[in-house]
């Protein structure tokens, strides 16, 4: 689903296919609601998310799938896959040739703002981890030749209404951004709903729907990492571009 569009904007690198409906759902429909572009980058086609890890072509194909549904929900207008990097296995390849391919695809998109995990990948899926680690070895990269966007963030559920269970890293647990995403849960929700193989998140989407249902303000943070701005932070900026 990749097509030429307009330099700039938000974009978002991660792991898996629902991913980016956990983690960033919401921060991506506003922006995009505002006339941002939106795009996503996902490195494993979430082969592995079968009921007992085994993976599968078929389940690829399936999350394909999904995944294009939750980019329609969000309202993305890119998303690419990585060829060639195995659910549950990407640490288990060159680490460089991942630095690479996610600068080339940065390079041609310049995105205004990047978001990615942290050093614990939220729920410490090693997937999760070297992705995190491979963006911002490839923004330090693009660094070098002026390409480097304006900002990273890494992902912070510290105010996700089923969070609070992971074990985080500092910059994971201390957020610089909240941005709120009332507006925009339904999406956030739908988004993950399309990810309908996925039966072990059943927990995180009934908090979400509780929280909508009960009419609460609904969150996601974001630690911005480059930028680096040391702490303390008095308050939560608002915005991520
Ligand atoms: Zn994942």
């Amino acid at each position: 689903m990749s097509y030429p569009i307009a330099q700039g904007g938000l974009a978002a690198v991660l792991a898996h296919p629902d991913d980016e409906s956990f983690g960033c759902a919401g921060s991506l429909a506003l922006a995009r609601d505002r006339g941002v572009t939106t795009r996503l980058l996902v490195v494993t086609r979430g082969e592995a998310g079968t009921p007992d890890g085994t993976p599968d072509a078929g389940m690829g194909d399936q999350r394909e799938a999904e995944l294009i549904g939750a980019a329609r929900a969000i309202g993305l207008d890119e998303v690419s896959l990585l060829d060639g990097y195995p659910d549950g296995g990407v640490a288990d390849r060159p680490f460089d040739t991942l630095v690479d391919e996610i600068a080339a695809w940065l390079a041609e998109r310049r995105p205004t703002a990047v978001i990615t995990f942290g050093p614990h990948g939220v729920t410490g899926h090693p997937d999760h981890i070297v992705v995190g680690s491979a963006t911002r070895w490839a923004v330090e990269r693009l660094a070098e030749s002026g390409l480097a966007p304006n900002a990273v963030y890494v992902i912070s559920p510290i105010f996700d209404p089923g969070g609070g269970r992971f074990d985080l890293s500092p910059e994971e647990q201390s957020a610089t951004h909240r941005i709120d995403i009332t507006a925009v849960a339904d999406r956030k929700l739908a988004a993950l709903d399309s990810h309908a193989s996925q039966t072990d998140t059943a927990d995180e989407i009934a908090a979400l729907r509780a929280a909508i249902e009960s009419e609460r303000p609904i969150y996601e943070g974001y630690h911005r990492v480059r930028p680096l701005v040391p702490p303390p932070h008095p308050t939560f900026d608002t915005k991520l571009l």
